[in-house]
């Protein structure tokens, strides 16, 4: 179901377009909304009530069982405008972000592809006017999954273009443009994949170079022809484009609630830093600028500064589940 009306209230600064929207926001005062980093953070598990209120909260979370490089949408219903609450998880070096969401918050939460697995949770605590706190935690479980590994050899010429000083020259602008996001999904359901292609890289691959273990692969690869036309996997802001030394030819797409899209190596940028993007617009032409071994895109999908896996965007809409749940 989408409702329409209302606007993204410039979390970016970026002059943003009024866009259709699926939020119903909080009539009154914007919500308090903490993000804390965290760990060893005890409750004693369970729903824990300090006073029963008629319309209590519910957290809401999906899925309950995930792999690494996968991630989770945590939902908080049923909040007054006086409310004020705040999330934390024991995932490591995880820092959650909440939107106010339909009378409640939302937060998606990304799984770095080199978590341990195990046990985590997600807890809230809401401090209620007149009524006190109240808390709730809730599990969910990181299942071991096997990462393929690919070995590349390159000249050293091209090596150099992913050198620490390219990276440490790239990465400023990287951060800027996922420093803020709008605070309102601006995404149209499902996404799309953005090249009709053969796969040749999944996510989260341990890739050597030349016999060095060189980190996981950050995105998916998809081979096109050169000059083939790459379009948005659905809609939001630009909030990059521009020439960058080891991904080339970049644009990424603010999606809204924290969920970024990058496309890199292309052989030209066909939109601009700010510019409003409809899904399947056209963005660019498959390129290999930048350190690609040949003409391709590699398409990535980020949450925050946590890399998942994109093609659990074209799967489902991170939003259908409690579309469902929530009528
Ligand atoms: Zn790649």
């Amino acid at each position: 179901m989408t409702e329409t009306g209302g606007a993204c209230r410039g979390g970016s600064g970026r002059g943003r377009n009024e866009l259709q929207q699926k939020a119903i926001l909080p009539k009154t005062r914007a919500l308090t909304i903490v993000s804390l980093l965290l760990a060893g953070l005890t409750f004693s598990g369970g729903l824990s009530l300090c006073e029963e209120k008629i319309s209590s909260p519910r957290l809401l979370l999906e899925p309950s069982r995930l792999h690494p490089g996968q991630f989770l949408v945590v939902f908080l219903e049923g909040l007054d405008p006086d409310d004020e609450a705040s999330f934390q998880t024991n995932l490591p070096q995880t820092t959650l972000k909440a939107y106010p969401y339909r009378q409640g918050l939302i937060s998606l939460v990304g799984v770095d592809c080199r978590t341990p697995p195990g046990e985590y949770t997600i807890s809230v605590r809401v401090r209620q006017k007149d009524l006190g706190l109240w808390q709730q935690k809730l599990k969910f479980v990181l299942e071991p999954k096997t990462f393929t590994t690919q070995h590349l050899e390159v000249s050293p010429k091209k090596l150099e273009v992913r050198s620490r000083e390219k990276w440490q020259q790239d990465l400023p602008f990287i951060r800027e443009a996922r420093s803020k996001s709008c605070d309102l999904p601006l995404w149209e359901g499902g996404f799309l994949a953005p090249l009709k292609g053969r796969k040749t890289a999944d996510f989260g691959l341990i890739r050597y170079i030349n016999g060095k273990e060189a980190g996981r692969h950050s995105g998916i690869d998809i081979a096109a022809p050169n000059g083939t036309l790459v379009v948005a996997a659905n809609s939001g802001i630009v909030c990059l484009a521009r020439f960058l030394n080891v991904t080339g030819y970049t644009a990424m797409v603010d999606h809204g609630l924290n969920l970024f899209t990058s496309y890199c190596h292309l052989e030209n940028l066909l939109v601009k830093q700010g510019q409003q993007v409809l899904k399947g617009q056209e963005i660019g032409q498959v390129g290999s600028t930048g350190f690609a071994t040949g003409s391709h895109l590699h398409w990535g999908a980020i949450i925050g500064s946590i890399f998942v896996d994109p093609y659990l965007l074209v799967e489902k809409d991170p939003l259908d589940i409690f579309d469902q749940e929530t009528g």
